[in-house]
């Protein structure tokens, strides 16, 4: 199955993917008219900073229904509710142990790799609060549906962000 991979290297901070998503969330599918809407639509990718890095990186989460960081997480700080239609965050059980970052499957090989040596923390960290953010406000990376590739795909200018088939990035 395709899903939007990131690939971090290439990102060069220009937020397109920000926009482009939340347009595509929009009534009204246009930029000039989904400014004025209300309520105003949210987007579901954000560039978050990881001052490790000094850089800044698209996080989304698509709330996997078979969600591998919620099978991996020791204490069950990231977990689901019933249905498993979201995926959330308990900071109060995470033991900063990031294993969970190692088995996103939206993360790239050299994604992996960066928080292997040393960014652990401000990475994952920001993953988790996108999580969170996103489980309050009940919106989540819907792969934007009707639409054959993903509005942040198609507005990445640098090509940070492939839909494509996990095994062959
Ligand atoms: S963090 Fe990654 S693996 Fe976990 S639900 Fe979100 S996209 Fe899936
Ligand atoms: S559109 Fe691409 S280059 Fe621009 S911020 Fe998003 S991922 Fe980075």
């Amino acid at each position: 199955m395709k899903d939007l991979m990131i690939r971090p290297e290439r990102c060069m901070g220009c937020r397109s993917c920000e926009t482009a998503c939340a347009v595509a969330h929009s009534e009204s599918k246009s930029l000039f008219s989904a400014i004025g809407e209300k309520p105003a639509p949210k987007k579901r990718i954000n560039l978050e900073p990881v001052p490790d890095l000094g850089v800044s990186l698209p996080i989304t989460c698509r709330h996997c229904k078979e969600a591998p960081c919620v099978s991996v997480c020791p204490t069950k700080a990231i977990y689901q509710d019933e249905n498993a239609s979201m995926v959330s965050y308990d900071p109060n059980r995470c033991v900063d142990c990031w294993i969970c970052s190692t088995v996103c499957s939206r993360f790239t090989p050299l994604y992996h790799m960066i928080l292997v040596m040393g960014c652990w923390t401000s990475s994952m960290n920001h993953n988790r609060k996108v999580i969170s953010r996103q489980a309050e406000a009940g919106i989540k990376c819907d792969l934007c549906e009707g639409r054959d590739m993903p509005a942040c795909v198609e507005a990445c200018p640098t090509h940070a962000l492939i839909f494509t088939e996990a095994n062959e990035v």
